[in-house]
């Protein structure tokens, strides 16, 4: 059953009348089936961090984990939470795309930034590495 557009939009708008499995279903909706830019076109990526729209899939990640840290399961407190973005390719349809996101603690966020700049700094020498090599063929 598809919940029509302007029902879903009130949904996720209404954490008192609503459960986070309501919510995550309204605002999957939404997205899927009515309008997958209507995040998209609302806000910037600063300002999404403040709505119920990013508030809704925290939540619901909350929820799914038992309030642990998807990494090092640790208890987490809700307003400590964090969420960290594996790939920005799904920005702001992340309810699409679960797994390109996870919920972490502080220490776990972190440890997963300093491990991406190693990757990258790897890539980065790999790619200076590629490039000698090349002009070497040359
Ligand atoms: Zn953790
Ligand atoms: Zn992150």
């Amino acid at each position: 059953m598809v919940i029509p557009k302007f029902e879903c939009i009130k949904i996720i708008h209404n954490a008192d009348d609503f459960s986070i499995q309501e919510r995550f279903a309204a605002l999957r909706s939404l997205i899927q089936f009515h309008d997958e830019n209507y995040v998209a076109s609302r806000f910037d990526y600063e300002k999404y961090l403040y709505s119920d729209f990013w508030q809704v899939i925290k939540d619901y990640l909350f929820f799914k984990s038992d309030w642990r840290c998807q990494r090092c399961q640790d208890e987490v407190k809700r307003w400590k939470m964090q969420v960290h973005h594996h790939t920005y390719r799904h920005l702001f349809k992340e309810v699409l795309w679960l797994d390109d996101i996870i919920l972490v603690c502080d220490k776990c966020h972190k440890e997963l930034h300093e491990i991406d700049e190693e990757v990258e700094e790897w890539q980065d020498q790999t790619k200076q590495g590629l490039s000698i090599s090349h002009s070497i063929q040359i």
